[in-house]
């Protein structure tokens, strides 16, 4: 999970990385209070998800609260790189910038390990930096058991060559931010740029922090950090019944068992699709091993409440829960939408193979509902359901 900038700011400043007051708001009138608060002068910064938003317009600085609330007017509502602004932080101005930095810790999958990297040619534009002159962009793995110690921070900042008269400063900063990384379960942290101002002190001036969500059972307080509202309501029904669904652009709704071959029905019904006027699948649905009946009518409601499906494809291969037991799952779930006045309009195409894959079928036939089909081959029932959506586009 990516956090706004104006979260990261928070947590930097619970973990001791220097940071700048600030608060984020999300009206130009609430500018000026903040600003007037802050000794009458603020930067106005626009929360996006998204970086390079100093040279969109989305960094400004305000030198009296009526500027502020200008600013504000300005940004908010502004689109960054496809990101509507809906908000914006009013921060503390930064005495005299002399030099910006880059640093940041990630974890490196590649390697196995974490990295350290630091530049002293930070500001706006790092990926330039790593692209044209990587020489200038130190890194420096990090031991997971030893993470990083005062005396490691020191090594970090002597690769990056840092000037003398902020070596210290800024291996301090790098100690923190560490903490900071670990203590939050992050896979990543960065600041850029980090500022040296006229005083001599080192500033974090802008922060992006992305959060392990495999660490969500112990990191109670990072609920609050969702962006409620930028969710996809569907997205959110799914996680709140606890299945495994991600929304897509197509039309062929699908439903299957195992991640590994939802994500195959994915590619057939996408790849069947193009005879079909190119219909494309409408989301990813696993609903995993032991679906019951009641798992499968989860499913099925997600799903049919998408408007944009138009046909829906269940792709199931029996394995320990055997395919007859799938079939009478999906008999119940149809009977169950249906109680709760919720019935099956779309045509749904059904796949059965694998452990006990006749008696399935013999379930369905059986139950002969008038818009269930059973095809009995992935592509026959990709196809299948391609046409259908196509058809009722
Ligand atoms: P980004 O473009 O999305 O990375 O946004 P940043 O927060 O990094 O801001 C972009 C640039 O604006 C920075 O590199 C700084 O040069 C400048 N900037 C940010 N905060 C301040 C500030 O408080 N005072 C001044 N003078 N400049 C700032
Ligand atoms: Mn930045």
């Amino acid at each position: 999970m990516d956090l706004f900038e104006y979260q990261a700011r928070d947590l930097f400043a619970k973990h001791g990385v220097p940071v700048l007051a600030g608060e984020v708001i999300d009206t130009p009138e609430a500018a000026r209070e903040a600003t007037e608060r802050l000794g009458g002068k603020s930067v106005v910064k626009a929360q996006v998800k998204v970086g390079g938003r100093g040279k969109a317009g989305g960094v400004k600085l305000a030198a009296t609260p009526d500027e502020a609330v200008a600013r504000a007017t300005d940004i908010l509502g502004m689109d960054i790189k496809g990101h509507t602004v809906h908000k914006v932080m009013i921060a503390e101005t930064a005495p005299e910038i002399v030099e910006e930095y880059y640093v940041s810790y990630l974890l490196d999958r590649t390697n196995r390990t974490f990295l350290a990297m630091a530049s002293v040619a930070g500001g706006m534009d790092i990926e330039e930096v790593a692209a044209t002159t990587p020489e200038k962009l130190a890194k420096v793995p990090v031991n997971a058991n030893e993470g990083v110690s005062i005396e490691k921070a020191r090594e970090i900042v002597a690769l990056a060559q840092f000037p003398a008269e902020v070596a210290e400063k800024v291996a301090e900063v790098l100690v923190t931010l560490w903490k900071t990384f670990v203590a939050e379960d992050a896979l990543l942290v960065e600041v850029n740029p980090l500022a040296k101002v006229a005083s001599g002190e080192v500033i974090a001036l802008d922060g992006k922090v992305s959060l392990d969500e495999n660490a969500e059972f112990r990191q109670p307080s990072h609920e609050e950090l969702v962006d409620k509202a930028a969710a996809n309501p569907l997205e959110a029904a799914a996680k709140e019944k606890g299945l495994n669904y991600v929304k897509l652009d197509g039309e062929v709704g699908i439903i299957g068992n195992g991640a590994g071959l939802v994500m195959s029905t994915l590619d057939v019904v996408a790849y069947a699709g193009e005879n079909h006027g190119g219909v494309k699948p409408a989301n990813f649905l696993d609903i995993g091993g032991g679906a019951s009946a009641a798992v499968m009518a989860n499913g099925l409601e997600i799903i049919l409440g998408d408007p944009d499906v138009k046909s829906v494809f269940v792709n199931v291969f029996g394995g320990i829960t055997a395919c007859d037991e799938v079939a009478n799952g999906i008999v119940q779930a149809l009977q169950l939408l249906k109680d709760k006045g919720e019935e099956v309009t779309k045509p749904l195409v059904v796949r059965l193979d694998g452990n006990n894959a006749e008696l399935g079928r013999k379930i369905l036939s059986d139950a002969n509902h008038p818009l269930v089909q059973r095809v009995d081959t992935m592509d026959g029932a990709a196809d299948k359901a391609a046409e259908l959506a196509a058809a009722a586009k």
